[in-house]
């Protein structure tokens, strides 16, 4: 039984129900979750640009994001870093490094956001409980509000894909029921790709997000079968040594 939900958690539903019920529904992620080298990017990138923020505007130089950035690095244990060794680490890192340059040469610096990596939870009319932390919210001055969130991946969107993209509308919901303010703008900053897009909610956006969202918590508590969903992204799937589909998977990954 799930008790809250976000949007990466009914997106891991949709990509594959028999992932879903070993790592949610058999409660085995902490023991089959393995450390991702995605993953210290994203979150190092993440929290330098969060602590960032938070200092005075005439502290921000580029040399200081660097700094918060390998620090964030050194806090996370090797082991837990997800690298196969130096070489690799030293390729990821660069790579944030140059992100974090491209973001403060194109981006506003000086500006001071309203929220930053906030927590926000809200119940549904029909008892399911939504959760999600959202990168930076900031404010203007008519106290309208621009939903910010940094991708770290090569996946990027079309403005046009946004509105219906499970994650903006999550968090336009969510914001729009927490803080009761309008949304001027929801935007996906893609430090990789460095690009970006961005759309703005219209009046009834969030009444179908919000009908969006219940279908797809339906489509989880009333599934009886979960299937295997075989995709590309079987070869990263950490519970891939329990799945049904191992064997043909494995078989048909040739290094050539
Ligand atoms: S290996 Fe593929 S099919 Fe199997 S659980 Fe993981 S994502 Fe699903």
């Amino acid at each position: 039984m799930i008790s809250r939900y976000s949007p990466s958690l009914l997106n891991d539903f949709e990509k594959c129900p028999y992932f879903f019920k070993i790592f949610y529904l058999d409660g085995r992620k902490k023991e089959l979750e393995k450390p991702k080298s995605y993953y210290t990017l994203g979150r190092t990138v993440h929290d330098a640009l969060c602590k960032f923020f938070s200092l005075f505007v005439e502290e921000r130089t580029l040399e200081k994001l660097h700094e918060l950035y390998r620090q964030s690095w050194r806090e996370i244990l090797w082991e837990k870093r997800g690298f196969e060794n130096k070489k690799e680490e030293k390729e990821y890192g660069l790579r944030g490094l140059a992100m974090l340059e491209w973001f403060y040469k194109n981006y506003d610096i000086s500006v001071r956001p309203k929220y930053l990596e906030n927590y926000y939870e809200t119940i549904l009319s029909d008892g399911a409980t939504l959760v999600g932390k959202i990168d930076r919210i900031d404010e203007h001055t008519d106290s309208s509000l621009t939903i910010i969130d940094y991708k770290t991946g090569k996946d990027t969107m079309d403005d046009e894909e946004m509105p219906d993209d499970l994650q903006a509308g999550f968090y336009t919901f969510l914001v729009e029921k927490k803080l009761r303010r309008p949304i001027k703008e929801v935007k996906f900053i893609y430090l990789e790709s460095r690009t970006e897009s961005n759309f703005t909610p219209d009046g009834g956006y969030s009444k179908k997000v919000e009908a969006n969202i219940k279908e797809k918590i339906n489509q989880v508590e009333n599934a009886t079968e979960f299937l295997p969903k075989v995709s590309y992204l079987c070869k990263y799937c950490d519970v891939l040594p329990l799945c049904p589909e191992r064997v043909n998977i494995l078989r048909s990954e040739i290094p050539f």
